[in-house]
């Protein structure tokens, strides 16, 4: 019955169906949407049908912004210390859990059981940062700034928050969202991906029994429609999204011109520049490793690898290292890499290495025609290396999101940082090398908004912020970190005035100054 395991299923009856529905959750209940629509959630590697998302009413979205304004004003007057500690019960309840939120991530978005177990723990990680809110949210004082008076500033919650999420971290990239929000007092609206949306819904349940009351949390599904829905509606005061470039400025443009404060993290081209003298074997591994981990399918993958000095001593290993990967069925003990996450993600996959090898690129290794025995029908596709790649070619342009790794080669660290930088991208970019003085030239050219130095991945933890740049982010304030809690707070900034008045004061008519 699906890869659902409610505790209060009882809720929404279609929960029991075959194949189950995913439920909205308005108000404190999971309730079932009276829509004519549904999309079918498939699993990657199977084709079967886990469940059915509704495209979520427009009177049942209007139903949860108003249960979240409605929420709002006791919410934000709850104790912080209260709201902390609904964060650190949720954190227990995910860790309790975490094992069957990872087979839902499995299950819906194909990545391996273990690799799922990371999309968990890294947004475990941001409830766990979550849970010091009171610090983080802290404003500032200073006294006496004229006679008799002082001035601080208070970081308030915005009112209603909403957020957009994307296929390929279904546990993580929500968790990036409402629990900094809601923690700082706002109340907010998640709209899961259409593809993945379980583990929201799971992680929903879980904060309801933390003891988050009802309608600060609400959950909506659908597509192009409930997003514009979000970003008109003028009760909602700040989006977040993560995702692709055409839905992200489509969404920053649209949400803007309604007032909205919005964060969109976008597409991505992460390369590494490779010097001559790097460890093989730490380099090979490391690049093999981000590449391919989650079939490519991580904003943070790296897919593009810039060998200073040519690509020809680096192909064999990298070639017989990838080649040996286990691709299969993300529940196989196994697997390395599970499946792409639809029959389209793998058709564009399929075109983009064809249209690089008919381009010039010579085809390491072709993964187009992998089949995993008792999956035929899995949208799987194993790793792929193109080499001799350059700058025009529709492999380099497109982000492919899948398994694929492109070569390239420069002459020197100052043409490998060149081409590097003239990439639309800035989400990230890493070097490898024992020089630290290549290594800080990288960390101070490099126009990406996350380095790795010897790190193929270089997601920071939450106490820091994700920092894409260029086209790879918009908006001002970046998820999570101090920036996450500037970005779901406003300031107020008080001035105050006790002083002994019992002499009268006189009109000052000039501008007040100390
Ligand atoms: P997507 O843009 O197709 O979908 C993301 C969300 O936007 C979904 O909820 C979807 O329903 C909605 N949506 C899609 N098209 C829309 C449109 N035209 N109008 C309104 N709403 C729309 O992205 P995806 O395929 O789910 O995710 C993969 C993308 O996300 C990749 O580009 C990847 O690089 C990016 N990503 C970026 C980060 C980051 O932090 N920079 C993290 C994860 C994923």
């Amino acid at each position: 019955l699906g890869s659902y395991q409610f505790s209060t299923a009882a809720e929404a009856s279609s929960r029991k169906g075959n194949p189950p529905r995913v439920p909205n959750l308005i108000g404190g209940s999971f309730i079932d949407s009276k829509s004519s629509t549904f999309i079918d959630v498939i699993n990657p590697a199977t084709q079967e049908i886990v469940s059915q998302l509704p495209l979520t009413t427009d009177e049942e979205f209007k139903a949860a912004v108003s249960a979240a304004k409605t929420a709002f004003p006791s919410w934000r007057n709850t104790p912080v210390t209260t709201r902390q500690r609904v964060m650190l019960k949720f954190q227990q309840l995910i860790r309790r859990d975490m094992d069957k939120l990872a087979l839902n991530v499995t299950t819906e978005q194909g990545k391996t059981l273990k690799d799922a177990q990371g999309d968990v723990f890294r947004g475990l990680e941001v409830v766990e940062h979550a849970c010091g809110m009171a610090t983080l949210q802290m404003g500032e004082y200073v006294s006496n700034v004229s006679h008799g008076i002082d001035t601080y500033s208070i970081r308030e919650p915005l009112g209603v928050c909403a957020g957009i999420c994307p296929f390929n971290f279904p546990a993580m990239i929500p968790l990036w969202m409402f629990p900094v929000a809601v923690t700082c007092g706002n109340t907010f609206i998640l709209k899961p991906s259409e593809k993945d949306p379980g583990a929201a819904v799971m992680l929903a349940e879980l904060a309801l029994e933390a003891g988050l009351p009802e309608g600060v949390l609400n959950i909506v599904h659908g597509t192009h429609d409930i997003v514009n829905a979000i970003c008109d509606d003028d009760d909602i005061k700040a989006v977040s999204f993560v995702g692709s470039n055409v839905a992200g400025m489509h969404i920053y443009s649209r949400a803007c011109a309604k007032g909205k404060r919005v964060q969109s993290n976008m597409g991505a081209k992460n390369h590494a520049i490779v010097m001559p003298d790097a460890n093989v074997d730490a380099t090979v591994n490391a690049l093999v490793a981000a590449g391919f981990g989650a079939a490519g399918q991580r904003c943070m993958a790296l897919s593009t690898v810039v060998f200073v000095g040519g690509s020809k001593p680096w192909e064999s290993v990298l070639v017989e290292r990838a080649g040996a990967l286990k691709t299969s069925v993300g529940t196989d003990p196994d697997a390395e890499l599970g499946p792409v996450i639809s029959k389209q993600a793998k058709e564009r996959i399929h075109k983009l290495i064809q249209s690089g090898a008919e381009s010039g690129a010579r085809l390491l290794l072709d993964g187009r025609n992998l089949v995993v025995p008792g999956y035929e029908s899995g949208n799987f596709v194993g790793p792929t290396i193109l080499s001799n790649v350059s700058a025009s070619m529709e492999c380099y342009k497109e982000e492919i999101f899948g398994p694929v790794l492109l070569f390239m080669e420069a002459d020197s660290l100052e043409e490998a940082i060149d081409i590097v930088n003239r990439n639309k991208y800035g989400n990230g970019a890493s070097i490898f090398t024992t020089s630290g003085v290549a290594a800080r030239k990288f960390q101070t050219e490099i126009e990406a908004g996350q380095v790795g130095i010897n790190v193929p991945i270089p997601v920071p933890l939450p106490f820091f912020s994700f920092t894409g740049n260029k086209a790879s982010f918009a908006g001002d304030l970046n998820f999570y970190g101090k920036a996450g809690v500037n970005f779901y707070t406003q300031m107020k900034t008080v001035t105050q005035q006790w002083k002994d008045s019992a002499g009268g004061s006189r009109i000052n008519m000039a501008m007040p100054t100390s």
